[in-house]
C-alpha cells in the first residue's frame, strides 16, 4: 500500500475490539520470578493474596501459562464507550522534522481520566462488584491512577477511597475534584489516618509523600476494612494483561493496512503502558516469528531499568507488601521535587524486568527539560497536548526518527502516547518559565537505596 493511501487515523470499528486480553508471560521462555511473603521468603500463595485482591485478579496474577483471558462482556461494553483508541500517522511530526521515518502513536488520552489507566481501572472494579464487595483501596501519584479507578467505581456503584501522594495533592487539586465528582474520597498521603502513615509522618514530618507510601496506606486500609480489596494501577501482572488491549488494537490496525513496525517505544513508570503496548508483538518476537527492536524511556531522575538493580524489594515504602524481583532503585528511593513528569516508581514490572533482563528489550533514560520540548514541538504539530509521561515515547521516537534522518533509513516507529496534559499545567508553566531544571540522582543518592534491598535468602 502507498503511503499516500494510509490515512492519518486507522480506527478499527468497535466490533473489532478485541475479545480477549494476552498475556505474554505464555510465551516467555523465563516467567517472571514470584512475589514473595515478605516474612516467610515463601511465594506468596493465592490464599494470602485473596486478603490484598479479588480471588478473579489473583488468578490472573498467578497465571504464567494460559495465553488468551476472555475479557468479560460487560468489560467490552464499557470499553466500547472509549475505544478502540485512534492509531494516528505523525505526517505533521514527520514533516516537521524532515525524517523518511514513518511514525505511528497509539493514543490512549480519549477519555476523561486522560489515560490509558481506565483499560485496568474497569477490570479491576468489574471484577471486585462480581466478588460482592464494597469497595476498593488504592493509592495514586499524579492522579490519573486515582481518576481512573473513580470513573470505573461510579459506573459499577463501588465505593473509592483513594491515597493522593501529598504533593500531587496540593499542586494537582483539579484532579483532586474529578474524582470527588465520580464519588471517590481522596485523602492525602502519607495520613494521619493510618498506621503506616503515621508512623511515616512521625520519622520524616514535612514529607510531600511518595508512591510507596500512599501504597503502603491503601493496603492497610483494605486488609484491616471487611469488605475492601486493595487495588494497583500499574506494576502487576494482571494490569499488564488488561493493558494488553492497547497492544491488540495497535497490531490490529497495522495488520490492516499491512504495516510492521520496526521499532516500539513507550514510556515506563511501572511498565504497565509499555507491557500491554508491547504486548502481542514481544509474543511474536519471543515465538522466532517477527523482529522487533522494543525501547522502554524512563526519566534520568527516576532511572529503574537503566541504573537499578536486579533484585527482590519491596513494592512500598512502607514495607508491608509483598516482596517483588525486578529492576528497583530501593523502596525508599524518592525521586527529587523538581521531577515533574511523572513515572516516579521506585520499581518496575516484573514481566518487563525479566524481558529486559534477557535482552529482549533496550531501555534509555531521558532528562525533563528535552522530555518537555518534545512535547512542545509535538502538541504544535500533532494538536495534542501531550502528558509529560507520554512525552518521554515521544522524545525517544523524535531522537530516533532524527537518527533515521541521518541514516535515509526509512523505519516505521510505533510509540505509546498514554495521555493528556490538561492537569500536568504546573509543569509546563514551569518549563514555559524556564525553570525546569534535570536533576540525576549521583551514585551515591542510589547507594543509600541499594544498601536498604532486603535479604532474601539464595539471592544476591
Ligand atoms: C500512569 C501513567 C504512565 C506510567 O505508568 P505505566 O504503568 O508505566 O504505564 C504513563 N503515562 C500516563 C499518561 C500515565 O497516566
Amino acid at each position: 500500500m502507498s503511503q499516500q493511501n494510509i490515512p492519518y487515523k486507522i480506527y478499527l470499528s468497535e466490533n473489532e475490539i478485541p475479545t480477549k486480553w494476552y498475556n505474554l508471560r505464555a510465551d516467555m521462555k523465563n516467567k517472571p520470578a514470584p512475589l514473595l511473603n515478605p516474612g516467610t521468603g515463601q511465594p506468596l500463595t493465592a490464599e494470602e493474596m485473596s486478603g490484598i485482591f479479588c480471588e478473579e485478579l489473583v488468578k490472573q496474577e498467578l497465571d504464567n501459562d494460559t495465553a488468551f483471558f476472555d475479557i468479560p462482556q460487560e468489560i467490552v461494553d464499557f470499553y466500547k464507550m472509549y475505544r478502540p483508541s485512534p492509531l494516528v500517522r505523525a505526517y505533521c511530526l514527520e514533516e516537521k522534522l524532515g525524517t523518511p521515518a514513518k511514525i505511528y502513536y497509539k493514543f490512549e488520552g480519549n477519555n476523561t481520566s486522560g489515560s490509558h489507566k481506565l483499560n485496568s481501572a474497569i477490570a479491576q472494579a468489574y471484577y471486585a462488584k462480581k466478588q460482592g464487595l464494597k469497595g476498593v483501596t488504592t493509592e495514586t501519584g499524579a492522579g490519573q491512577w486515582g481518576t481512573a479507578l473513580s470513573m470505573a467505581c461510579a459506573y459499577l456503584g463501588l465505593d473509592c477511597k483513594v491515597y493522593m501522594v501529598k504533593v500531587s495533592y496540593e499542586q494537582k487539586p483539579f484532579r483532586r475534584e474529578v474524582m470527588r465528582t465520580y464519588g471517590a474520597s481522596v485523602v492525602p498521603s502519607p495520613s494521619m489516618e493510618t498506621e503506616v502513615g503515621r508512623k511515616i509522618l512521625a520519622a520524616h514530618p514535612g514529607t510531600t509523600g511518595s508512591l510507596g507510601c500512599a501504597i503502603s496506606e491503601a493496603v492497610e486500609v483494605a486488609v484491616t476494612h471487611p469488605g475492601y480489596r486493595y487495588v494497583l494501577g500499574s506494576v502487576l501482572n494482571q494490569v499488564l494483561l488488561h493493558q494488553s488491549i492497547i497492544g491488540l488494537e495497535a497490531k490490529a490496525a497495522l495488520d490492516k493496512i499491512g504495516v510492521k513496525p520496526d521499532m516500539i517505544i513507550g514510556c515506563a513508570g511501572g511498565g504497565s503502558n509499555l507491557g500491554g503496548l508491547i504486548a502481542p508483538f514481544m509474543g511474536e518476537k519471543m515465538r522466532g516469528e517477527q523482529d522487533y527492536r522494543i525501547i522502554a524511556v524512563e526519566p534520568a531522575s527516576c532511572p529503574s531499568f537503566t541504573r537499578g538493580k536486579f533484585a527482590y524489594d519491596f513494592c512500598d515504602t512502607g514495607m508491608i507488601c509483598p516482596l517483588a524481583k525486578m529492576y528497583t532503585l530501593g523502596s525508599g528511593f524518592i525521586p527529587s521535587p523538581n521531577h515533574a513528569g511523572g513515572l516516579r516508581f521506585h520499581g518496575m514490572s516484573t514481566i518487563l524486568s525479566q524481558l529486559y533482563h534477557d535482552g529482549l528489550m533496550e531501555a534509555r533514560a531521558v532528562e525533563q527539560t528535552a522530555v518537555f520540548e518534545a512535547a512542545e514541538l509535538f502538541a504544535r504539530c500533532e494538536g495534542i497536548l501531550p502528558a509529560p509521561e507520554s512525552s518521554h515515547a515521544i522524545k525517544a521516537a523524535i531522537d530516533e526518527a532524527m537518527l533515521c534522518k541521518e541514516t535515509g533509513e526509512e523505519k516505521t516507529i510505533l510509540f505509546g502516547l498514554t495521555g493528556t496534559g490538561y492537569f500536568d499545567l504546573v509543569a509546563y508553566q514551569k518549563f514555559n518559565d524556564g525553570e525546569m531544571s534535570d536533576y540525576i540522582p549521583t551514585d551515591e543518592d542510589l547507594a543509600a537505596g541499594f544498601a536498604a534491598l532486603p535479604k532474601v535468602p539464595g539471592q544476591d
